[in-house]
């Protein structure tokens, strides 16, 4: 089966196939995120840009139980491992994450999820704060599978501190000439840096901006339930969207 850009994906893989992961390595995004990296090498991995894996720890115990589901931020064209990043919390399943060791072998069941690249259609991708996850994927994936098709990011955060992954996003704006990044800051005067560009949450007026002249677009939204919706009612209240044309990824647990 190839997925968008002729790129294998190894056929539909099973839904949730358990496998045990070795943990590689963390590091430290912007403020609370943390990307924890995961070696497939002995354990051929399938999943498309987008998907989200369960990740369980069985002796866990924490009252929201022992497992959390997180979208893959890395994408297939990245072999030999796979990365989830997530916000660090008190929270137990947090705290385990926190202390795996290199090689500690880790229950993963994936991939799932059809918050996925559509052939052809363009992609305007709505994220706040980590909801970047599937879109950092996407995006790294369409520039390495060469897809030639509008790809706008519309990013929110509460400071410039706040974006994640914003060295690479700059960079696959510059590698991949089909990509335009929007970045929006909604409190700006939290900031120490000078921020010189859009302000204030995502409105009709900076999505009719962002979209003028991009025929038939697929919008897709990831991030905290909350944003989420509140992007949702401007697209089909103010763009006068139908559901049809949403894709819709809420991060339930924030
Ligand atoms: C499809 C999908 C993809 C996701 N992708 C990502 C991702 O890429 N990155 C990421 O960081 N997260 C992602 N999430 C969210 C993730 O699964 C967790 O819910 C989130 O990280 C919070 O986990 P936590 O352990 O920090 O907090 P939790 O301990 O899960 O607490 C989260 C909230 O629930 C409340 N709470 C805790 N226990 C209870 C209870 N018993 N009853 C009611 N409320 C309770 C807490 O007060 C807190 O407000 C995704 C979720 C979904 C559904």
């Amino acid at each position: 089966m190839l997925g968008e850009g002729g790129i294998p994906v190894m056929g539909a893989p099973a839904r949730f196939l358990p496998r045990q992961l070795p943990f590689v390595e963390s590091t430290p995004e912007t403020g609370d995120v943390t990307t924890f990296r995961f070696s497939t090498r002995q354990e051929p991995f399938a999943w498309r840009a987008g998907q989200f894996l369960e990740m369980k720890f069985p002796d866990l115990v924490d009252p929201r139980g022992p497992t959390r589901l997180f979208t893959i931020s890395s994408s297939p064209t990245e072999t030999g491992s796979l990365t989830i990043s997530t916000k660090m919390s008190g929270s137990p399943f947090k705290q385990r994450l926190r202390t795996l060791r290199a090689g500690e072998l880790v229950d993963i069941t994936a991939p799932d999820g059809d918050f996925v690249l559509e052939p052809g259609r363009p992609a305007v991708m709505l994220a706040g704060g980590v909801g970047i996850t599937p879109f950092r994927s996407m995006l790294r994936y369409a520039t390495d599978a060469r897809i030639e098709k509008p790809l706008i990011l519309i990013y929110s955060n509460r400071t410039p501190e706040d974006i994640v992954f914003r060295k690479e996003l700059d960079e696959l704006v510059r590698r991949n000439h089909s990509i335009q990044i929007i970045h929006t800051i909604t409190r700006p005067a939290e900031s120490k840096e000078a921020w010189k560009g859009h302000v204030g949450h995502v409105d009709g007026e900076l999505l009719r901006t962002a979209i003028r002249g991009v025929r038939h677009p697929l919008f897709y939204l990831a991030g905290p339930p909350g944003l989420v919706q509140a992007d949702r009612k401007v697209l089909l209240q103010e763009i006068h969207l139908s559901e049809g044309d949403l894709r819709i990824d809420e991060f339930e647990g924030y």
